[in-house]
């Protein structure tokens, strides 16, 4: 045996897993261009500062951080929307508003490792740049609802908040933002009480340690009736007011448009990452604890890294916890049935043969391997039939002189010869 694995928290996928993964990841490309979103592929090991500016405690606490030989600061990314940010304050800088930018790839966090969690994990990740209107917000709901709905899976509902409400009671009693950020760390990681004390330390008023609570306390599926009693708490607090107004608004807009998905209002609900600035939410199956998706709003980011004021809303799914959330459906990926052929030579001067077959089937988009562990014929279609190929192709030289092969179909159990001009067709024609 040897002694090298996987490090911890590091997995390998095989090839039922990795089909998975690249299935999704394609679906997810697919939606961004019927949305409209260009893909762009940005570096994995990016400057610490830039990763760290706004990420949240949490994630900055389990960054893959070192020092590169030449002495610089790096991490690799926990997360994609620094990067886009990054490029929207640079390289983008003057590329006309909206910007639709889509990436996927590989994610690093120093996670405890636990079922959905891990230490390398995979997105696909939408940004759209530059509107401040709620139907960009809605577009991003949209977009997110599509996707679950084309993987196939059943009974996800979206979570949702506004950073406005908590931020706007917060700030209204003069809580500064780092002290903001820790509290929202807390409640996102539903430590309701830590949060709460915190706020008594930092000798807030009665009134807004009341309204807190009673927020906690406030989720439903119906906008107008949630939204009617946020609204009502948070009256004497005109950020909050505007945040809760905002929300109904985004709400309202994605479902006139006719989308359907189940939505659960959580006015308290906070998002670890600090740059998000109205609309949060999350997906949610009932199988798995953890969600699916993030995303939200962030107004405030491109300005941070030095770009012109620019508000912007996205999203990221998480690959790793679809995957996990279909096992758990029972959901295979929609992929379509293409032909396998083996090509099988009977005798060993027949093998140029064979690699010749192979090359030109190939040609034709037929997948298509050639026996090269020099197998009797018998030993190799038992082969073949075991790896699932649905045709195997036997040169023999008595049907080679008549220019002809003998091509088997696996499931039929039948064989027939077949002229060698014609085989492609054969195959792709059944
Ligand atoms: P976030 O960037 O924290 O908003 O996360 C967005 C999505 O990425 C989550 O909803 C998860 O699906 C996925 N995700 C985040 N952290 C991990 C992790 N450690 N392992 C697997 N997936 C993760």
């Amino acid at each position: 045996m040897s002694k090298f694995r996987t490090v911890r928290g590091m997995r390998d996928f095989l090839p039922e897993q990795a089909r998975t993964m690249r299935y999704i990841e394609n679906l997810a490309r697919e939606l961004a261009k019927l949305y409209g979103f260009k893909e762009v592929i940005t570096p994995v090991v990016e400057s610490y500062d830039l990763l760290a500016a706004k990420s949240g405690e949490e994630i900055r606490q389990r960054m893959y951080a070192f020092k590169d030989l030449g002495g610089r600061k790096v991490a690799l990314r926990p997360e994609f929307t620094a990067s886009i940010a990054r490029l929207v304050a640079t390289t983008l800088r003057n590329e006309p508003k909206p910007l639709r930018l889509f990436c996927a790839g590989s994610l690093y966090r120093y996670d405890e490792p636990q079922l959905g969690r891990y230490r390398e994990f995979w997105q696909s990740n939408f940004e759209l740049i530059g509107s401040k209107n709620p139907e960009a917000d809605a577009e991003i709901l949209t977009l997110t609802n599509d996707l679950m709905e084309r993987l196939g899976l059943k009974n996800y509902w979206f979570k949702v908040g506004h950073m406005g409400i908590l931020r706007g009671i917060l700030g209204e009693e003069g809580v500064k933002e780092e002290d903001q950020n820790l509290i929202m760390q807390r409640f996102d990681k539903k430590l309701w009480e830590e949060g709460l004390k915190i706020l008594e330390k930092l000798k807030v008023s009665r009134k807004c340690l009341e309204t807190i609570k009673n927020l906690m306390k406030i989720h439903g599926t119906k906008i107008e009736d949630v939204l009617g009693k946020v609204k009502e708490k948070v009256k004497d607090y005109e950020v909050s007011v505007s945040a809760v107004e905002n929300l109904e608004e985004i709400l309202n807009l994605t479902f006139e448009s006719g989308v359907k998905f189940e939505v659960s209002i959580e006015p308290a609900f906070a998002r670890g990452l600090e740059y998000y600035t109205g609309i949060i939410f999350e997906v949610f199956t009932p199988e798995l604890e953890i969600a699916l998706s993030g995303g939200g709003r962030y107004d405030k980011l491109i300005e941070l890294f030095g770009g012109e004021p620019t508000p912007a809303v996205g999203v990221a799914h998480g690959i790793d916890r679809i995957m996990l959330a279909m096992e758990k459906q029972k959901i295979k990926p929609k992929l379509p049935e293409k032909p396998l052929v083996v090509i099988i030579p009977i005798e060993e001067d027949l093998k140029s043969k064979a690699l010749e077959l192979a090359i030109q089937l190939r040609k034709k988009g037929v997948c298509t391997e050639v026996e090269v562990m020099r197998r009797t014929a018998t030993r190799a279609l038992q082969d073949a039939d075991r790896r699932g190929a649905t045709h195997t192709v036997l040169v023999a030289p008595k049907e080679l002189k008549e220019g002809k092969v003998v091509l088997r179909d696996m499931q039929l159990r039948e064989q027939k010869a077949v002229d060698l001009e014609k085989l492609p067709n054969e195959i792709l024609d059944e």
